[in-house]
């Protein structure tokens, strides 16, 4: 019999370099591979399992659920789509409508096509062009390939999409504004660029300047969202009001959905943008319960208490292994501390495995924490213990 990794070598397209680990069972932020050996899981799936793995709530919430319905179709009303629109607009503090995907990037898609629906509206100059950041990341659909500011990931797959600028940072972008800019797309904490969150006064100042501009503010809050940075978004951390919003990774304690939410209500009509999955029975009721557990997790103070908790630990090995790491980034539970290069990076994630915790690379030096915005005082603890374990080793 062929073992997973095996299968998985024949039968999967080899697009990922993926470490020889398999997990079976995972509780909170815990996990145990296939050797009975235990992981505390400071990645969260990538900013997915937002509430941990095998909440009790999500799971009794997602199979009631779809013990009923799992999927009809967007041709007739979703009880449960409609209620998590009300609760992501209602806790965002924002007058706003939402369309529901599947994913970061096409969420992503769907806000470039709102953006650009609304650049035509008069008819006479076509607005399309959307500056976004060269440190960006925004999906790996042809378009959100494009959307990404980072040359390197533009080497094949063309011709694109036109109509994609890309500013050096947040001081560049008012230069490249021209009469068929519709856009400017920014993540306020850029995550698989290197966990660099934007300067909040440079952020209001752009939110600024395009609203005179008339000039389309979206921000991709894919792994921002959903209290991240210990906000419900990152836009309401930073005090703005953007025009597009999108969510995805957290949004579903790891069902996977996607949301472009807006402010512009009368863009899109019957017709104009659809998906087949989008919003079903089982990722909005999903969506649902994620939004009540955070909300009261929130409200309780637990998720400000344990933020500063992990902080204080990633702080504390920052300044014991000052030999490797070169500064601290980051915000809430998205946070991350620079390697003084990427070979040592690499061997840092390994060891860590090896040593029983999991963490993250983003760009090419970053070591980078997203653990399960749920995770306990216990889990930290021995996280970070098995952490310095693994560092002392390098
Ligand atoms: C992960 C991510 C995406 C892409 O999301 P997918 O669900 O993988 O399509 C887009 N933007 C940002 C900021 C992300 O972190």
């Amino acid at each position: 019999m062929m073992n997973t990794q095996d299968l998985d070598k024949k039968y999967v397209l080899p697009t990922y370099a993926r470490a020889d680990v398999e997990f079976v069972s995972g509780k909170n932020a815990t996990l145990k591979d296939v050797n009975g050996k235990k992981y505390i899981d400071f990645t969260s799936g990538i900013g997915v399992c937002s509430v941990g793995h095998a909440n009790e709530l999500l799971n009794t919430a997602i199979t009631e659920q779809i013990s009923n319905i799992t999927h009809i179709s967007n041709l007739y009303n979703i009880a449960p789509q409609a209620k998590a629109a009300q609760k992501i607009v209602e806790t965002s503090g924002y007058d706003m409508q939402c369309f529901f995907g599947n994913s970061g990037a096409e969420a992503n898609e769907g806000a470039l096509k709102i953006a650009r629906k609304w650049g035509e509206r008069d008819g006479k100059i076509k607005r399309y062009k959307v500056i976004t950041l060269k440190q960006s990341f925004h999906g790996r659909t042809i378009t959100t390939v494009k959307a990404t500011g980072q040359e390197a990931m533009h080497n094949y797959f063309g011709p694109f999409p036109d109509g994609f600028v890309y500013a050096d940072d947040m001081n560049h972008v008012e230069s490249l504004i021209d009469d068929h800019t519709c856009a400017v797309m920014i993540e306020l904490v850029q995550g698989e660029g290197g966990v660099q969150p934007q300067d909040k006064d440079e952020v209001k100042a752009l939110a600024k300047m395009l609203k005179e501009k008339g000039v389309l503010l979206i921000v991709d809050e894919v792994q921002t969202g959903i209290y991240r940075t210990g906000e419900f978004l990152a836009s309401n951390l930073y005090e703005i009001e953007p025009d597009i919003i999108t969510l995805a990774k957290g949004l579903g304690g790891g069902v996977p959905i996607g949301v472009v939410m807006t402010n512009l209500k009368g863009v899109m009509g019957a017709g104009d943008h659809g998906s087949t999955f989008g919003g079903n029975y089982l990722s909005s009721s999903a969506a649902c319960t994620v939004i009540d557990i955070l909300n009261d997790y929130k409200k309780s103070g637990d998720l400000e208490i344990n933020t500063l908790l992990f902080n204080k630990a990633v702080e504390k090995i920052y300044k014991k292994y000052t030999n490797l790491f070169t500064q601290k980034v980051g915000i809430g539970m998205m946070c991350g501390l620079r390697v003084k290069d990427a070979d040592t990076l690499a061997a840092i994630i390994n060891s860590a495995r090896e040593n029983g915790v999991m963490v993250l690379r983003a760009g090419r030096n970053t070591l980078r924490f997203l653990p399960p915005l749920t995770i306990t005082k216990e889990e930290i603890d021995e996280g970070f213990k098995s952490l310095d374990n693994a560092l002392s080793s390098i």
